[in-house]
């Protein structure tokens, strides 16, 4: 059955992506998206940015708020360094089974660790579960009320460090408000704003570009 959005997604990837083939994975999401049904994927213009900072940071340790169907997760996994780990956190079990599969697909399993729940009670818990010790990146991309509260949780957890980057999708539209307000004037950021256009459509979007200064 495909009676939902992200199964028939799935579909798309399955019948259109190269098992083991993490871009084949993102272009099939990608043209689904553009001819078929929109998502809330990052998408591929802002990917494209995205793609650059997780190049130059070339994190070790990722941590992405919002799994949705696994597109961005895929999109990060796959420019990742041997060794390195993203955990990603996705609170609707649904979406949650349906990224595991996308993930499959992709051959990136080894590299992404999926975990269920909402971000207020998994992050304080990141350190005892998981042995992180402090995040490289930090891709924030689920509800945009809770980017402001989970940050301030990030910071009184110690699991941001000198030099942690934050990256937030969506800061214009649906737009961030008072995460930007945060990050811009807050003392312990260094901030920048990444133009770019809502996924697959032309109305204004970007992504926040934050340092952790310590
Ligand atoms: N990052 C994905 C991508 O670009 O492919 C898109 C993520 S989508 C915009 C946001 C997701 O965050 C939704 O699937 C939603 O269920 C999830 N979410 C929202 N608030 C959350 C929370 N507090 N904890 C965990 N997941 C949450
Ligand atoms: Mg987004």
């Amino acid at each position: 059955t495909q009676s939902t959005r992200p199964q028939r997604l799935l579909h798309a990837v399955q019948k259109n992506a190269t098992r083991g083939d993490p871009r084949s994975v993102v272009k099939a999401i990608d043209n689904f998206c553009r001819q078929k049904e929109w998502a809330m994927n990052v998408g591929d213009e802002k990917g494209c940015i995205l793609d650059s900072v997780v190049s130059e940071v070339n994190p070790v340790t990722v941590l992405e708020l919002g799994t949705y169907c696994g597109y961005s997760t895929v999109r990060i996994a796959s420019l990742l360094p041997p060794r390195a780990k993203i955990i990603t956190l996705e609170f609707n079990p649904d979406y949650a089974k349906i990224a595991r599969q996308v993930i499959a697909w992709a051959g990136l399993e080894d590299k992404i660790q999926v975990v269920e729940g909402p971000s207020g009670e998994w992050i304080p818990k990141m350190k005892e579960q998981f042995g992180v010790k402090t995040f490289d990146l930090v891709f924030l991309d689920h509800w945009k009320d809770r980017y402001l509260p989970d940050t301030k949780l990030l910071e009184d957890c110690g699991l941001l460090r000198k030099g942690t980057i934050l990256l937030a999708d969506n800061v214009i539209c649906p737009g961030t408000p008072d995460y930007l307000e945060y990050v811009r004037n807050s003392p312990r950021y260094k901030s920048q704003y990444f133009k770019s256009h809502l996924e697959y459509t032309k109305a204004e979007d970007g992504l926040e570009k934050s340092v952790f200064l310590g």
